[in-house]
């Protein structure tokens, strides 16, 4: 058996992964872990928890009475594919799609602080302690104690349970695992200042998401009835243009053929007596001189996105060229602004920060596209946007059914930039909607 410190050299599968794709391997080890008899509680913890857009390794923690038989359980569940290490505590495998996965047993009383200090960012951590510091007491993974010196003797334990009565100990309110990045938190969290997040079950549908008529794989009917089945109140159909060729982009006699086809999915579901709206729209070309579309074919439309797709090498004219898009009264949201896709491409050379002020001036929303190989705007860039009151749209940009998971991958991005209900327009209700789209084109009609 390897010593515990044996575990921190063998790191030969490290590398990093999307968000979407660890959660989809994390969810069945965290299950799994769950059912077992010696398992107390567990939790993921690290970048994972934190919902950061690319992670490294899977952490789990488990607080049980009994270690071994957990970490025998772990080490044989199905999916692993090798053994790096394994401890008295720790275990570390690599499992079938290629991922670390680490887990560490904790004695319960030792949970809450564990989860608290592996959760963190490195720097939120310090923080962490240097605040336990400052009030005489000593926060490491084993607890929080009465003492100025490192220590884990269990008569100076001051008992914490959960996160909430460590953030307490230490004068903050409790801050949402997303939130732990040294960002401001601190201050917020000192101040009652924290905000009501975003949940995910407040978006009512997403408005840039695709059907068969362009790229994508279902037609707009299934698409229909699939986000009625999910609860969801509208959904968005805007298909890719013209110069999109090579997603099939619409033509604009196509695009007035869809908007009669949704009219007529519209007509027959709210026969059938659903409470339920398909909205015609178009995910439009930002090209060099403009629009792919004119003006009195977006006017049609009720929800416009404009999206970069074959940006210039040079920063300036893609800013203008957002910006210009921004300034369109018919414009309602620019979507994904970066154009970066996680592990693969590099933003495009663009000035957001310009393109945000242009948002701001024009009552232009900014997407976060919740494809997770987008998760564009990016995080760290909401609270700027949202202090200057740009408005968050939230979206799919679903290409197929199975897609619309991505409005919870989304929601917790949205999170992790301190974006609330109300910075997220797709969480209003149908008319409320209809009325903010109305009023962007109002605001800016020439
Ligand atoms: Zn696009
Ligand atoms: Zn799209």
């Amino acid at each position: 058996m390897l010593p515990e410190d044996g575990i921190a050299p063998r790191r030969r599968f490290a590398s990093r992964h999307r968000l979407f794709d660890a959660m989809h391997a994390a969810t069945p080890i965290l299950d799994a872990l769950r059912e077992h008899p010696e398992v107390i509680r567990c939790a993921t913890t690290g970048s994972l928890r934190r919902w950061n857009d690319v992670v490294g390794d899977l952490d789990f923690l488990v607080s049980s009475k009994n270690p071994e038989p957990v970490l025998d359980y772990f080490a044989s569940l199905p999916g692993v594919a090798s053994v790096l290490a394994r401890g008295e505590t720790k275990a570390s495998v690599v499992i079938e799609s290629g991922l670390q996965a680490n887990l560490r047993v904790v004695a319960d009383i030792e949970f809450a602080p564990a989860l608290a200090i592996f959760t963190g960012s490195r720097e939120h951590t310090v923080v962490m302690r240097q605040r336990a510091i400052a009030r005489g007491l000593r926060l490491n993974e084993h607890g929080l104690f009465r003492s100025t010196e490192e220590t884990r003797d269990p008569s100076l334990r001051v008992d914490c349970r959960t996160e909430e009565e460590i953030f307490e100990q230490l004068g903050l309110d409790p801050v949402p695992p997303e939130l732990r990045e040294d960002r401001g938190e601190f201050a917020a969290a000192e101040t009652g200042k924290i905000p009501r997040l975003l949940e995910w079950t407040d978006l009512k549908g997403s408005l840039h998401n695709h059907t068969d008529w362009s790229d994508g794989r279902n037609n707009p009917e299934d698409v229909a009835r699939h986000a009625i089945e999910l609860g969801l109140s509208y959904w968005a159909i805007t298909d890719h243009s013209r110069a999109s060729f090579q997603a099939n982009g619409l033509s604009v006699d196509r695009v007035r053929q869809q908007l009669h086809h949704v009219a007529d999915i519209n007509r027959r579901l709210a026969e059938e007596g659903y409470d339920f709206k398909l909205l015609s729209g178009t995910e439009v070309d930002v090209l060099r001189d403009g629009l792919d579309f004119p003006d009195d074919v977006l006017s049609q439309l009720e929800v416009v996105v404009a999206s970069l797709h074959d940006p210039a090498g040079d920063e300036a004219e893609n800013t203008r060229r957002l910006i210009r898009a921004a300034e369109n009264p018919h414009v309602h949201m620019i979507g994904h602004p970066s154009g970066r896709l996680l592990l693969e491409r590099e933003a495009y050379k663009v000035d957001l920060d310009a393109v945000i002020d242009a948002c701001a001036a024009t009552g232009t929303w900014i997407e976060l596209n919740a494809s997770p190989w987008r998760l564009d705007l990016d995080w760290r860039l909401w609270r700027r946007a949202r202090e200057r009151g740009v408005k968050c749209a939230l979206n799919c940009d679903a290409h197929r059914l199975e897609h619309t998971a991505f409005l919870r991958l989304g929601a917790g991005l949205a999170r992790k930039g301190w974006l609330t209900r109300d910075d997220v327009v797709n969480t209003l209700p149908l008319p409320a909607l209809r009325e903010a789209l109305a009023a962007k084109r109002a605001r800016n009609s020439r």
